[in-house]
């Protein structure tokens, strides 16, 4: 969306990233890292100066219920699976902004009725568990 852009209404806003999020067909989690190393050999060419180091290793990271999990993908399979870390952003970025317009709508629409209902504080009192 470029500067020049008019703000869109929130409905059309919201239908343009739904739409958006709609698009995307692949989602993976974690993060890739692209590591180059050294071995434990005394005579190797990544010892020279300038080393010439091993890899690329393409590490891929996720958190799976606490624990992390570590895979190692080949190049050609960092190439293909790519743009699915891509859309992993993208759905962050798409998700936060339909969060935002969402919001903004339901404060347009449902004016607080009652002033400080919406601010009520805990401190106020004891609160009666709602049921
Ligand atoms: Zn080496």
């Amino acid at each position: 969306m470029s500067p020049d852009t008019p703000q869109l209404p929130y409905p059309a806003t919201r239908t343009a990233l739904a739409h958006a999020l709609a698009d995307i067909n692949g989602v993976l989690p974690g993060s890739v890292r692209i590591r180059h190393m050294r071995c434990g050999k005394q005579r190797c060419a990544c010892k020279d100066d300038p080393p010439s180091l091993h890899g690329p290793y393409i590490q891929w990271t996720r958190t799976v219920r606490g624990k992390t999990i570590t895979r190692y993908l080949s190049e050609e399979q960092l190439a293909r699976y790519q743009p699915w870390f891509d859309n992993a952003k993208q759905v962050k970025n798409l998700l936060g902004k339909l969060e935002t317009a969402s919001l903004h709508a339901l404060e347009q629409a449902e004016k607080p009725t009652k002033p400080g209902r919406d601010t009520e504080s805990p401190a106020a009192g004891p609160t009666k568990p709602r049921d």
